[in-house]
């Protein structure tokens, strides 16, 4: 198995889809999914850890990541001591350059892909619901699922993840204190649940997911990879070693959402500048935005704007207001 991503890219099948290399079997499932597994040893009691990339085409740094890390796999030169599934998600976006084709990949999962059409964006994401169910299901470990983005916009935290909603509202410390060690400065609870892949993983196979955005990314070829090396080192401590034994997240930043800018007609307008980044503050009081006879204006002494933009089709959300929170009354 030579060359993972080129091939992925080309939508190309090895001719051969698995194997014994050393000490790990690999096994190649479809377009863009590999898993990996130690070939001694009680494999379901590992940790199962699937790492996704490419759900949105553009985003090439984090899927130029996973195509070295698997290149080290499969030529020994990196140890594995966990149960391991690669995917890229969205192969045809991948090799167009484009976020998405028809249908943002990330609005699909958790059957919301019955909502749209059949094409090849819902396909897929019922595919790659299947295939982590399938890959979940045996496990006997914990199981880990890290979805690596890469922004738009610049962003006061230049890195930070997005748990899924839990009714529970309660998250793994010990995944947090990885985060943290690997350069993620803050994380953002969700307050409901989504269509996104680590909301699907973390609700159907109960798994420790989210979506982690990682900086900002050029064409395949062009990225600066160092930027990525906090994410990088951690990536691969976790598939050699598992998860380290918990040490601090003093450093973490811990946000929830207070309120969503919903775009209600094409009238909606934002109160800032565009170009404005993540994690810009904004004061009581202050109008963020209008939309004819409703006034969004800023509720709690100080909120924080995620993901603005007012581009969206009327219905969706423009953007997301949060509020810092404390971070031990989200760990169990
Ligand atoms: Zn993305």
């Amino acid at each position: 198995m030579d060359n993972f991503l080129a091939s992925t890219l080309k939508q190309q099948a090895p001719l051969i889809t698995s194997g014994t290399i050393g000490d790990i079997n690999w096994y190649w499932l479809d377009h863009g999914v590999m898993v990996i597994e130690p070939n001694q040893g009680e494999i379901n009691q590992l940790e199962h850890v699937l790492l996704s990339a490419g759900v949105h085409g553009n985003e090439t740094a984090p899927i130029e990541l996973l195509d070295q890390l698997v290149g080290d796999l499969l030529n020994s030169r990196l140890k594995l001591n966990v149960k391991l599934m690669i995917m890229l998600g969205n192969p045809e976006a991948m090799g167009n350059g484009e976020r998405y084709n028809d249908i943002d990949m990330n609005r699909l999962f958790s059957q919301h892909h019955k909502n749209y059409p059949p094409c090849a964006e819902t396909l897929r994401a019922e595919q790659l619901e299947a295939l982590t169910a399938q890959f979940f299901e045996s496990s006997k470990g914990r199981k880990l699922h890290f979805d690596l983005h890469t922004a738009i916009r610049e962003s006061h935290h230049v890195r930070f993840a997005l748990l899924p909603y839990k009714d529970s509202g309660q998250y793994s410390q010990k995944v947090c204190d990885w985060l943290s060690c690997s350069g993620v400065e803050a994380i953002v609870l969700n307050q409901e649940p989504s269509a996104t892949f680590s909301y699907y993983s973390s609700e159907h196979c109960r798994a420790d997911s989210c979506t982690l955005e990682l900086g900002k990314a050029k064409p395949f070829g062009q990225n600066d990879l160092s930027q990525f090396e906090g994410i990088n080192n951690g990536l691969r401590q976790l598939v050699s070693q598992g998860l380290p034994p918990s040490s601090t997240t003093a450093k973490l930043k811990v946000y929830q959402v207070s309120q969503q800018l919903t775009k209600l007609s094409e009238s909606f307008t934002m109160n800032f500048s565009d170009d404005v980044k993540n994690f810009t503050a904004f004061e009581q009081d202050e109008i963020l935005a209008v939309d004819r006879d409703t006034t969004y204006r800023v509720q709690q002494p100080t909120e924080w704007v995620l993901f603005p933009n007012p581009k969206v089709r009327p219905g969706l959300r423009a953007g997301l207001m949060l509020v810092e929170i404390e971070q031990d009354v989200i760990f169990h």
